[in-house]
């Protein structure tokens, strides 16, 4: 029997001995910089000549790590392993193949710290971030694991006296997961085990910020058992193995988080059939938000200050939850912007590893330069409360900013900046402050802060979002308690962490024998 599953809980660093733990952690972690890593094909670890490094954000000078970077010779090799070992995964018991996410649960908890130590320093996430990261990860093992074993034995049909039916779920065949650098361990884990646990075999191609950690978590998956060409770690380039993985004739199905640019275009390559292919690829894809926090005339400001500054600024606004647009009543939008102003300028803004820092760089020199171009562009649209500046000089750090009187059509309300910037607009009832939070094309989260019943039931249904929150912030999902997925050009809403979640990755197959 498995025990029920609850969420693991978050480490709380003001306890002196959690405090040391990361500490040891981050020391021992920064005593493992400049190594290099080889890919993982088939079991068999493969160095290549031409490698991703991988740089410190808070510290451009600091290298992570460099790892071996496939291409579509390796990327070939990789699928022929997938293919190889499906024939015996697929074969596996659900029970014994849940029980390799089982053991990597326990692995991973018993190395939390340290995984968190490592994104501190790869992707520049303060503790509470990392400890977050980390928590989910485990979760995804626990949760998906625990899902395999419900559906072990398909659903219930109806059979009449003469027959026998049954109904049970497939694992497809080998599938790309595309993972994201925001969180290289939770979604990078999740996107993989979930596919994984229900029988499949994987490309994972990690985000080139952040392949370190995922290798990482390769070695967690054999140390747990994991058996060879299961998942094969792949990093290289979207536009070389990305594309011709997402175009193979036998990829069966592609897992995706990230950008809107990147997950359209992999959503049109695989609908294209190719020679040779004689089935419909699925997808999974999961990609940007521009989410609102709407702030009722009936709203506790205190819960909307902190729910609007932790969903904006937290992990710098590098969430496609992250809160980047607020709509506040008229009554209370100028009290409110106050609030939300002398909150933020009281944050602190460092380098990760120390434990007072709030918030740390952003991701890349690339993503530094379009957030500050995107302020350029808020600065003409809209007045700037507060922040607006950035410096590169050591590591990718901007100013939390704030704008307010934005027109809700304005390019900082429409597009997403994936930084640190939040713009202000206000509305005069309740209909307005939703048909402005539901003017994006995005649909991923929301939030309304309201002690006003009827206004928030209003916004149970319309409130065109795949996860709303009533007063609470818009982040911070937990697998299991609020599946995670959205709507309109948010993706698929696949809900990772939701009921069904692995069935994506299965197919039903219907078997009557007639007596
Ligand atoms: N699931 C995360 C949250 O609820 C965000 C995921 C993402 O940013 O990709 O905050």
């Amino acid at each position: 029997m498995v025990v029920p599953y609850t969420h693991e809980p978050f480490t709380d660093f003001t306890v002196k001995e959690n405090k040391q733990a990361i500490e040891e952690a981050i020391q021992y972690v920064k005593g493992q910089l400049g190594k290099d890593y080889p890919l993982i094909i088939g079991g068999e670890r493969i160095a290549t000549e031409d490698k991703i490094t991988s740089y410190n954000p808070a510290n451009h000078s600091e290298i992570i790590g460099t790892v071996s970077k496939a291409n579509q010779d390796l990327a070939e090799q990789a699928m022929e392993k997938a293919q190889e070992a499906f024939k015996t995964w697929s074969r596996w018991t659900p029970e014994a193949r849940a029980n390799v996410l089982f053991r990597a649960a326990a692995i991973s908890r018993r190395r939390k710290h340290e995984f968190s130590a490592w994104m501190v320093y790869e992707i520049g996430k303060p503790w509470k971030e990392a400890d977050a990261d980390s928590a989910e990860a485990i979760d995804f093992l626990e949760f998906y694991a625990r899902q395999m074993l419900e559906y072990k034995d398909g659903a219930e049909i109806n059979s009449r006296p003469i027959e026998h039916n049954a109904f049970t779920y497939l694992p497809l065949g080998v599938g790309v997961t595309v993972s994201p650098w925001n969180l290289p361990f939770a979604i990078m884990a999740g996107t993989t085990v979930g596919p994984m646990v229900a029988g499949n075999t994987i490309l994972l191609k990690p985000a080139s910020l952040t392949p370190v950690i995922t290798y990482k978590f390769m070695e967690v998956l054999e140390e747990a058992g994991m058996p060879k060409g299961v998942v094969n770690f792949i990093p290289g380039s979207g536009s070389d193995i990305g594309d011709y993985l997402v175009e193979h004739p036998k990829t069966r199905f592609i897992n995706f988080t990230g950008s809107k640019e990147v997950g359209t275009s992999i959503y049109e390559k695989a609908a294209k059939i190719q020679p040779g292919q004689n089935f419909l690829k699925k997808t999974a894809i999961e990609m940007g938000g521009k989410d609102t926090i709407i702030v009722d005339r009936e709203g506790n400001l205190d819960i909307a200050t902190d729910a609007i500054v932790q969903s904006a600024f937290g992990f710098s606004g590098q969430k496609c939850s992250a809160c980047s647009r607020v709509v506040a009543h008229a009554d209370v939008y100028e009290e409110l912007i106050e609030r939300v102003k002398a909150k933020t300028e009281e944050l602190t803004i460092d380098a990760p590893q120390h434990a007072s820092t709030y918030m740390g760089p952003v991701c890349e020199e690339s993503a530094f330069d379009k957030i500050l171009e995107y302020i350029e562009i808020g600065k003409s649209e809209a007045t700037l409360v507060t922040g607006g500046t950035g410096d590169k000089s050591e590591g990718y750090f901007v100013k939390p900013t704030i704008f307010k009187d934005a027109d809700p059509n304005a390019r900082i309300m429409q597009e997403e900046i994936f930084g640190p910037v939040v713009a202000f607009s206000k509305a005069n009832d309740i209909d307005e402050l939703i048909d402005i939070a539901n003017n994006t094309d995005y649909g991923l989260t929301g939030a309304i802060i309201s002690d006003n019943r009827d206004h928030l039931e209003k916004a149970r249904h319309e409130f065109h979002v795949g996860n709303l929150y009533f007063n609470r912030g818009c982040t911070a999902a937990i697998v299991g308690y609020q599946p995670f997925g959205g709507f309109k050009m948010s993706g698929t809403d696949t809900k990772a962490g939701g009921p069904g979640y692995i069935l994506h990755f299965m197919e039903p197959k219907t078997v009557c024998d007639q007596f």
